[in-house]
């Protein structure tokens, strides 16, 4: 049994750039490149998973016009995430597409166990990476997630805002994160099924639910955040610096 990561890291990110073609203003590089502490988001989260003696093989998608300059910047300033196998693929339209590119690229055998995680996680911890791929051994599907703290409302969206349809009792609510883990065989169907209906899912979780598969949830961490808008990175900047 192996362990392989896919980053889905072609996210053009426009939750944190500036307005796009505001005169002056250059685009701002996707997030997943934005600086953290002097290096870009996305090698702090490949550090990650290099650093899990678990893990054989990384996969990360791209966006065609960022693989080169990657790549030359991974061999400058990142040699230990390339110890381990290490490809690049292009990313698609969607996320979904981007990790379909990686799963394409990846031999393995129906046991092994593929983690999807965001490029854009950093805070991921080894804990994590760990139970993550103990609960995909053991029920052949399981991603990390957290109780909702908040009272969660279900809206219908309107021309003014939105309005409440329901409260959802939040015992039985949990926040998604990532690692998502699989066994490769439950994810390929799942895949394949999706591509076959036209099923576009925000996370690898939702198409192996749709697939009929469990799917388990363990403890992730209220720090593993998504770092999405420029306050977002506000805080992994302090989330860093209280970790050194
Ligand atoms: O945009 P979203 O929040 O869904 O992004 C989650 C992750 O998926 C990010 O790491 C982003 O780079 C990645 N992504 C991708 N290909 C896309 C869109 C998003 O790899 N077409």
């Amino acid at each position: 049994m192996k362990v392989v990561v896919i980053i889905p890291a072609a996210g053009l990110g426009t939750r944190m750039a500036s307005a796009p073609g505001v005169k002056g203003k250059k685009p701002t590089a996707s997030k997943q490149f934005a600086d953290l502490g002097g290096t870009p988001i996305l090698i702090h989260t490949l550090r990650k998973f290099a650093a899990s003696p678990e893990v054989a093989e990384i996969h990360v998608a791209l966006r065609a016009n960022e693989i080169s300059d990657f790549r030359s910047r991974l061999q400058e300033e990142a040699k230990d995430i390339l110890q381990k196998k290490f490809n690049i693929v292009e990313g698609g339209e969607h996320r979904q597409h981007s990790v379909a590119n990686a799963l394409a690229a990846i031999a393995a055998g129906p046991d092994d166990i593929v983690l999807v995680h965001d490029a854009v996680r950093p805070f991921v911890t080894g804990q994590i990476i760990h139970e993550v791929v103990l609960a995909a051994q053991k029920y052949g599907a399981a991603i990390a997630g957290l109780p909702a703290v908040d009272t969660v409302k279900q809206v219908e969206r309107t021309a003014e805002g939105a309005l409440i349809t329901a409260t959802v009792p939040r015992e039985r609510v949990v926040m998604a994160q990532t690692p998502q883990g699989f066994r490769y065989d439950v994810l390929k169907k799942a895949f394949d099924e999706a591509a076959a209906d036209g099923f576009i899912g925000t996370d690898e979780a939702s198409l192996v639910e749709r697939s009929g598969h469990d799917v388990a949830v363990v403890m992730g961490s209220p720090r593993n955040i998504k770092i999405t808008t420029p306050a977002d990175l506000e805080l992994a900047e302090f989330y860093l610096k209280s970790a050194s």
